[in-house]
């Protein structure tokens, strides 16, 4: 049976955020049993505290934003996913700013700061959130299935409104190996046309060549790509990223066409829903406290300082 780890010792990296293109300082922090992953956001104090839980999930335009009594933190999908993907249960995770950096746009240099940090095991079990039938999500011609499996697998399909990406699909065993290799380095992705349009949104200010694949007319500007397929790729991390909002490893294989960060938040609430409809039929309160409304606020950690 796997246990729940942590990190051996903090980290820093920094950066601006794509979105809102301010600057921001990321610290991880180790964290005890039973924690989960939690954001401080350091710039307004240390009770500035808001869970990774799909109940403080604010916003999910774009990237998925989080949020509790006022305090938000923004674009946490590509951290959450390089967390998800190498198996880490419980870190404080410390933020100078409101948005994590976006650094290459990828999950890479979170996965390379976390692996400079050393992973530490910790003495509880783990509860892998085994799918037990299958969930239906979709929105007009979008969709995301869950289906019962032994192990976590992704298969993933964007048909891209241009004419060199066409469709592609994407099918992987979520393996923390498969994740290193094929998942944490596709970089987010946008598209030139679009640019204008985000901006006056208030969207993709940080975005620049350095941070996201930018597709024009003739395909990307900023090439080459990192896999032929790098953008599904990149879906699939953000998807392992919301998923990760659970706090507990899914296992089931995940069947996406078309879907993004609004989708895969459905199917969290949805997962969430009937696990909760399950626990109030059995009357057995479950162990993850992640799943239900938090009965007791956070416990202060004792952080080195
Ligand atoms: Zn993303």
């Amino acid at each position: 049976m796997s246990v729940q780890q942590t990190i051996q010792k903090p980290v820093s990296c920094e950066g601006i955020g794509l979105h809102t293109g301010r600057p921001a300082r990321l610290t991880l922090r180790p964290a005890p049993d039973g924690f989960g992953i939690v954001f401080q956001r350091s710039d307004l104090g240390r009770e500035a505290l808001v869970q990774a839980t799909p109940e403080n999930v604010a916003d999910v335009n774009y990237s998925t934003t989080l949020a509790k009594d006022g305090v938000e933190v923004r674009t946490v999908e590509h951290l959450m996913a390089a967390l998800a993907g190498l198996g880490v249960d419980n870190l404080l995770v410390e933020l100078e700013g409101v948005e994590v950096p976006a650094m290459d746009g990828s999950a890479a240099p979170f996965v390379e700061l976390i692996r400079k940090a050393g992973l530490k095991k910790q003495q509880t079990p783990r509860s892998p959130l085994q799918i037990k039938k299958p969930i239906n999500i979709s929105l007009e011609n979008r969709g995301i299935r869950l289906v019962p499996s032994r192990t976590l697998k992704v298969i993933y399909t964007m048909t891209f409104d241009h004419p060199l990406l066409g469709e592609q699909t994407v099918a992987l065993p979520i393996t923390a190996e498969s994740f290193v290799k094929e998942i944490a380095p596709a970089r987010t992705f946008g598209f030139l046309k679009d640019v204008q349009h985000l901006r006056e949104l208030g969207l993709a200010r940080g975005g620049s060549l350095r941070n996201a694949v930018v597709i024009g007319e003739a395909g990307p500007i900023n090439g080459p790509l990192r896999y032929r397929d790098e953008l599904v790729r990149h879906k699939i991390l953000d998807l392992v990223g919301d998923l990760y909002l659970l706090g507990r490893p899914v296992v089931g294989t995940v069947i996406a066409y078309g879907a993004g960060h609004l989708l895969h938040a459905k199917l969290v609430n949805e997962i969430q829903r009937q696990l909760q409809e399950e626990q109030d039929r059995s009357g057995v309160e479950h162990r993850a406290a992640s799943l239900l409304p938090p009965s007791e606020p956070l416990r202060p950690l004792p952080l080195p300082r």
